[in-house]
């Protein structure tokens, strides 16, 4: 390889890794960019679940707001003495109880419990009344409430610092254990019944939809779930089935220490902000993936013409130092029996005719070489002439068939013609035509070792609407891997016969060229060991052949094809 190449190759090299290194850098970033994307959006969809759960508790503890403000001594001593609450207290009560997400209020004092001996008191407010009633029975909701806020006062009463602590039975009910700080000791609780219907009809499903939905836009869904059963109560977009298995870990809430039972599941849907980073990050990919393999295939090209560059260079200056050597031999053979004759050292008949036979021959295979190297030049400078006229093959091929077949039988071969009947027309230049013939069959007789056989056939083929010409040889065959080569200028096969035979690589590739000049094409179907058979064809002459013979000249004597005989040699 030579040194601008190899700079070229260097170059294109910086090239591709450049484009791939700023592109993968491109496709880091933006994938970093969504995943930056994604996180920051589930943290603040986490955020906006934990918001949710403290909007709900403090949706509880809003109508009871007021009763937070009184010292419960007070209000102790009130009911103690009267059987009621002082006035402003009930009133607040009264505000509470208005609120659709409790049922009934009831009241037990702490020192006595109805829920373990139903002869104790037990209150319940009369919202009308704005009074304490006692009732006879409660609901079995009331005593688990009571039950789960005396023990857990009993428990917490000493650290306490408030007047009420609620607790919550689950969804059932809130109850507002009231303390005396004076004293530090609990006074009495108001158990609330929580209207669940109201809780996630009428608040939380409502609420889910205001906060997290539609999901589309949002890009995320958010269910209210009784994990305990299993069941979905409530949803921010119902369009979107619950499904255990596409539920994001990180996007599970509990309430803090209230509905026990509920949680709060999220399932992270592409947000628009996160479909557009995935598009582009694709858009990218797609875009590198095609550049990358846009450069490959450029330098695959590009190593593939350096490496055909090279060795048709390298072919070429064989070819050189070859015919130099091949054009001095004929010449110095000539140079030699010219001097014997002119110096009157022959004078001998005979003799004389010796030499006169070995000039002949020689100048035969100089003329040959020239014509061969004449018509290189010819293709390589554009100017290949061409003088066509309609021809019929059969007896263009029969007439070469009949010259040539003393000289073909006379080297051992067998030497055989056959024909279909009536064969069309085709337009070709004569001259090429024998070219043609002539250098497929030297090849035959060159390339063949132990099986002498060369055939010519003719055939039509209706399909292609061709006419074509077979040459046939029993020889040495071609490698299916450099059937392509062997029309390339200066090619010649690697092989030991190869070696010792005569040549230089051109006669196929003028042959390809004039097949070609003449709309013609030509393949070779060969097994080393076998045989080749070269197929031409030429397509056939629609029209009217008169018209073609009037218009076209006789045609130009270039040069005849020398004899065959110095390839016997
Ligand atoms: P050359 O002067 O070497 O014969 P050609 O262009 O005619 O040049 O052929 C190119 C190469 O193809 C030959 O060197 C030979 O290796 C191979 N070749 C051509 N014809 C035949 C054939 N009939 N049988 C086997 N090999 C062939």
């Amino acid at each position: 390889m030579n040194n601008s190449s190899s700079l070229r190759l260097l170059s294109f090299g910086i090239g591709l890794v450049a484009v791939i290194a700023l592109t993968g850098m491109n496709v880091y970033s933006l994938y970093q960019l969504r995943e930056s994307t994604i996180e920051s959006e589930k943290e603040n969809k986490r955020n906006h679940l934990e918001e949710f759960t403290y909007q709900v508790r403090h949706r509880f503890q809003e109508p009871s707001y007021n009763l937070r403000k009184f010292d419960m001594g007070y209000v102790e001593k009130s009911f103690l003495k009267s059987g009621d609450f002082p006035y402003k207290f009930e009133k607040a009560l009264y505000e509470a109880s208005k609120d659709s997400i409790f049922n009934n209020i009831y009241f037990t004092h702490e020192d006595v419990n109805h829920c373990q001996d139903t002869t104790q008191p037990i209150y319940i407010f009369n919202a009308d009344s704005k009074d304490l009633e006692r009732v006879n029975s409660v609901p079995e909701q009331v005593c688990d409430g009571l039950g789960l806020a005396r023990s857990r006062m009993k428990v917490l009463i000493d650290d306490y610092r408030w007047n009420i602590k609620d607790t919550f039975d689950t969804h059932r009910s809130m109850t507002l254990s009231m303390i005396d700080m004076d004293d530090n000791k609990v006074i009495g609780h108001l158990n609330f019944l929580i209207d669940q219907d109201y809780l996630v009809n009428g608040f939380l499903a409502p609420e889910l939809k205001k906060k997290f939905g539609p999901s589309q836009q949002t890009g995320v869904v958010v269910w209210l779930r009784n994990w305990m059963l299993g069941d979905v109560l409530a949803s921010s977009d119902e369009n979107v089935e619950f499904d255990r298995d596409h539920i994001q870990r990180d996007l599970r809430q509990r309430f803090p220490d209230m509905l026990d039972n509920w949680s709060l599941y999220g399932q992270f849907l592409e947000s628009p902000a996160i479909a557009a980073s995935n598009a582009s990050l694709i858009r990218n990919l797609v875009v590198l993936g095609t550049a990358v393999l846009a450069l490959f295939g450029a330098l695959i090209f590009m190593y593939i013409t350096a490496k055909r560059e090279r060795e048709l260079a390298q072919r070429q200056a064989g070819f050189l130092a070859n015919v130099t050597h091949e054009l001095k031999t004929p010449l110095a053979t000539m140079q030699a029996a010219g001097e014997n004759i002119f110096d009157g050292r022959v004078t001998d008949g005979e003799r004389l005719k010796t030499y006169g036979n070995h000039i002949y021959n020689e100048t035969i295979r100089l003329r040959k070489m020239i014509d061969k190297l004449l018509d290189v030049a010819r293709f390589d400078s554009g100017q290949p002439m061409v003088q066509q006229a309609p021809q019929k093959l059969d007896e263009v091929i029969h007439e070469y068939y009949d010259k040539h077949y003393t000289y073909v039988t006379s080297k051992g071969f067998e030497f055989n013609f056959k024909t279909e009947e009536n064969l069309p027309l085709i337009m070709a230049d004569p001259d090429h035509l024998e070219t043609i013939v002539s250098n497929l069959v030297e090849n035959a007789l060159k390339y063949s070792l132990d099986k002498k056989i060369v055939g010519l056939e003719l055939r039509k083929n209706e399909k292609n609407k061709v006419v074509e010409l077979w040459v046939k040889d029993g020889g040495i065959g071609i490698p299916k891997k450099s059937q392509k080569q062997i029309f390339d200028k200066f090619y010649r096969l690697e092989d030991s016969m190869t070696a010792r035979t005569k040549g230089h690589g051109l006669g196929l590739s003028i042959v390809k060229n004039l097949v070609e000049l003449n709309g013609g094409e030509i393949t070779v179907r060969s097994k080393p060991g076998e045989g080749s058979t070269f197929i031409v064809s030429f397509p056939i002459l629609i029209g009217d052949a008169h018209e073609y013979k009037e218009k076209t000249e006789p045609y130009f004597d270039t040069h005849k094809q020398a004899e065959l005989s110095d390839y016997a040699q």
